[in-house]
Order: structure tokens, then sequence, then C-alpha cells
């Protein structure tokens, strides 16, 4: 069987990403409206209540600011660690228990046809994941607002078919950008804030490496980035290691606020 994944929304105005295995369809993230979600879904034919889940990463806003619409209206089960239940349990307004699912980072689970592997990140949150899922050889990693790409990160990660991997910022942009705070800059360089353009292109080179062959660049910042930019630091580490980008290595930067492209992993992939 393929799989199917397909970034709605991804960045700091709101992240949502769209991934399918057999009849299992789930969402990781949730952090539009649940209007957006509904376009966005709809724009790649997908009835948001066929959805058997969303797989919550953390409580900021951009990625739960439709959690709760969709779960009530179409009744759909929303994963999160405890802690992250905890900490956004205000913000996304009442749910019915019996759609309220806890993961663990390290304990996979099957959600349907397709496997899934909650992993811990180091991001400023209560106790934030990103998320291996597979079906049959395929699998997709996310990992979104990291910090650092560390070790426990590159383990679950590596072998993946299609990993997206946060190229958030140019620290030299990000710096020089008169209208984050000094307390914001060092946030976001901190080792639980986001990942550079330059880490994020030293980790793909690790995962290639391991045999990934899809990688999707994603949660870029507004200001202090541009996918071109982020592309081309991307690009040029693997034309640096002999990886030819588009021919070896399909290589793709996720849109903000725009559906991009679905990709289709065949199982010879
Ligand atoms: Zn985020
Ligand atoms: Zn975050």
């Amino acid at each position: 069987m393929d799989m199917y994944f397909c970034p709605l929304y991804s960045g700091s105005s709101g992240n949502a990403l769209f991934c399918q295995y057999g009849s299992t369809r789930l969402l990781i993230d949730a952090g539009k409206t649940g209007r957006c979600l509904g376009e966005a879904l709809a724009a790649i034919g997908v009835d948001p209540a066929s959805l058997d889940g969303v797989l919550i990463t953390h409580e900021h806003s951009e990625h739960i600011r439709g959690a709760g619409v969709l779960a009530r209206k179409y009744r759909l089960p929303l994963y999160a660690t405890q802690e992250t239940w905890r900490a956004m349990a205000d913000k996304i307004g009442r749910i019915p228990g019996d759609l309220i699912r806890t993961v663990r980072p390290g304990a996979d689970f099957w959600l349907g046809e397709m496997g899934v592997g909650p992993f811990s990140i180091p991001h400023d949150a209560a106790d934030p994941v990103g998320y291996r899922l597979w079906g049959g050889s395929l699998s997709v990693s996310t990992a979104t607002d990291l910090g650092e790409f560390t070790e426990n990160v590159y383990s679950a990660v590596r072998g993946s078919t299609l990993v997206l991997l946060e190229s958030n910022h140019d620290p030299e942009l990000l710096r020089a950008n008169p209208r984050y705070s000094a307390q914001l800059k060092a946030r976001i360089l901190g080792d639980h804030g986001h990942l550079s353009n330059a880490a994020c292109a030293d980790a793909l080179l690790r995962l290639i490496g391991a045999g990934t062959k899809h990688v999707i660049l994603g949660h870029l910042s507004a200001e202090n980035n541009t996918p071109t930019l982020a592309q081309r630091v991307s690009e040029t580490a693997m034309m640096r290691e002999d990886i030819r980008p588009g021919e070896d290595v399909e290589l793709q930067v996720a849109l903000r606020d725009e559906v991009s492209s679905i990709f289709r992993l065949k199982e010879t992939d």
C-alpha cells in the first residue's frame, strides 16, 4: 500500500500535517481555526469526518488552535502527552472524555493501520513530542519546534522514508531583526527553541546517509527566513557531500499558509 503525506500548514502561524496509510487518516497538529483546517482538507479531497484522530505535538497555540473544534465537531480522538493535556486544557475547550487519548514518548501504538511512535523533542513546552508514523515498510517522521537535533531525536527518526524537519531561521537574520526582543532571540536560538537552517542541513545529511529519500523543510520563520534561503542551505550541504537534490533525494519546502503538494510514498521507496 502507498502512504500519503501532505503539509496543510507549517510555520509560526499554524501547523497541520496530513498522513494516510490504507484506510487510516490522521492529522499531526491542528493549529489553524476549524474552518481553515476544513478548507485545507477539502482542497486535498479529505472529509474531516473521515479522520481517525489528531496527534498533538505540544500546547503552543499555532499547533492546537483548531484541535478542540475539530474534535467536538467530528468526534475525533485527540492524542497528546499527559503534560501537554494539562497545559492545553484551558485553551481548547472541553473535550468529551471518550476522545481523550494519552501518549508517552517511546511508547509506540497502533492507530488503525498506522503505527505511531511519539518521541521527545527539546523545546520550551510542557512535554513536547515529534511523531514517527509507519505502515508496511514505509515511514514518515516529523520533528519541528526543537532547539537541537539530539541523539534521541536522531535515533527516533533515522531510517524514515520521509522526514519533515524544522528549518526555522537564519541566525544572522534573527540577530539583526529589530522587531524581536533580546529575550525572544535568546529563546529561539537556545537549545529548547527552534532549529536553524544550518542545524537542519547537518541533521538531514545524517538522515539521508541512513536511507531517507524524501525531505521537507518545515516550520520556517516568517521574518527570519525565506523558503529560498532554507532550501539553498540544505541543497548546498547536500551537494558538498555529493548528494544530488532532486535526483538522489527529493527536497521541498512546506508552505506556511497554503496546502503543499501531496507526497505519495510507494512500498518500493
Ligand atoms: Zn511551533
Ligand atoms: Zn512551539
